[in-house]
């Protein structure tokens, strides 16, 4: 059996795990799923219409956020009860760092970021993956040496496959013991733009980026603007997050979120490699950028060349008077 953590924030399903139960499938038909903390019914519902039937949801007072040490510790509690061979997780920041920390308590290796798994067939050889490194630009092959595959699965490397006539999961409650260091790291409280909700950059269909080239946190209205008409959401690069500007939680890139939406429009963005790792899955990039040999333009589908201050705005008034 193979046991998927399916992330959540604060009852709010990341659709990167419905990819990981698609890819758990493909390799196995018994995966079961669990979920850290409160979830609600509907939760369950898409959880067991992707192919999971059994959703485990971990119960404890204090588990009311996000508390990677104490999700680490309520997997270990599980793993011990019902014995999988592998536990899988998306490749996202939280699915790597609760992973990290089962790997840990368990004193067993963690692959990270994983784009093909091959189980062990034989007891005692090692299951094989091929993981993603130096933000995608090296495929590494390793040999996992380990009875329980702990694992999570590279972002977008599976497409999420519905199970046709597949019902809600079945919900199970366990009790988890928690020491007090796994409660160390845990919110205590949210503030800034990310916490206003709306669509996240994990599942929007259109994301308006910015980086430097927005030229200060003010800028970023024009954005806001085109990504409201068009439904979608705004991201920004590292150089934007790390003159706080925009909150981490909108940065994509490989120290950010990956992301791949329909169309991903980076306006004064460079296109560092680091930035590409996390939006060349987009199905269309439209580049808004001065210069013409910035390096983004070897991604785009299709580029205007110009200041994104005069640029963004005739988008979206063009946009307006279309929509009528
Ligand atoms: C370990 C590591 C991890 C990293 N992780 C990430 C990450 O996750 N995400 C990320 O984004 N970066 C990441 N970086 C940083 C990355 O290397 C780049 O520094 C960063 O992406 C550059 O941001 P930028 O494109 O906004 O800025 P710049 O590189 O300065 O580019 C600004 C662009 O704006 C254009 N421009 C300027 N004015 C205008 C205008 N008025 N209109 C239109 N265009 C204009 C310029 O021509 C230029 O192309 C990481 C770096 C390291 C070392």
């Amino acid at each position: 059996m193979i046991l998927v953590l399916i992330d959540h924030d604060l009852g709010e399903l990341d659709p990167l795990s419905l990819r990981v139960i698609t890819a758990a499938r493909k390799l196995t038909s018994d995966v079961q799923a669990v979920a850290i903390g409160e979830v609600g019914a509907n939760l369950a519902g898409v959880v067991g219409e992707y192919g999971a039937p059994i959703l485990h949801v971990a119960k404890h007072a204090a588990l009311t956020d996000y508390t990677p040490a104490a999700s680490g510790r309520a997997l270990a509690q599980l793993v011990e009860t019902l014995e999988p061979e592998a536990v899988l997780a998306a490749g996202s920041p939280r699915g790597n760092e609760q992973l990290a920390h089962l790997a840990t308590i368990l004193d067993l290796p963690m692959a990270a970021e994983c784009s093909v798994i091959s189980l062990s067939k034989t007891a005692g050889a090692p299951h094989s993956v091929t993981r993603a490194r130096w933000a995608a630009n090296l495929l590494e092959e390793a040999f996992v040496h380990s009875d329980l595959l702990i694992a999570t699965v590279l972002a977008f490397s599976v497409e999420a496959e519905a199970v046709p006539g597949a019902g809600p999961a079945k919900v199970e409650m366990f009790e988890v013991n928690l020491e007090p260091s796994d409660l160390l790291v845990r919110v205590l409280s949210r503030g800034g733009e990310s916490s206003k909700g709306g669509v996240t950059l994990t599942d929007a269909k259109v994301i308006v980026s910015g980086g430097r080239g927005v030229g200060g946190p003010d800028g970023f209205a024009q954005l806001e603007e085109l990504a409201g008409l068009l439904g979608g959401a705004v991201g920004c690069s590292r150089v934007v997050t790390s003159a706080g500007w925009r909150p981490h939680a909108e940065q994509v890139g490989q120290t950010g979120t990956k992301v791949a939406p329909d169309l991903y429009i980076a306006a004064g963005i460079s296109g560092a490699m680091q930035h590409i790792a996390g939006c060349k899955n987009s199905k269309t990039i439209v580049v808004i950028n001065t210069d013409p040999e910035a390096p983004i333009m070897a991604y785009a589908d299709y580029a205007k060349i110009g200041d994104l201050h005069k640029v963004i705005p005739a988008l979206t008034s063009a946009i307006r008077e279309m929509k009528g």
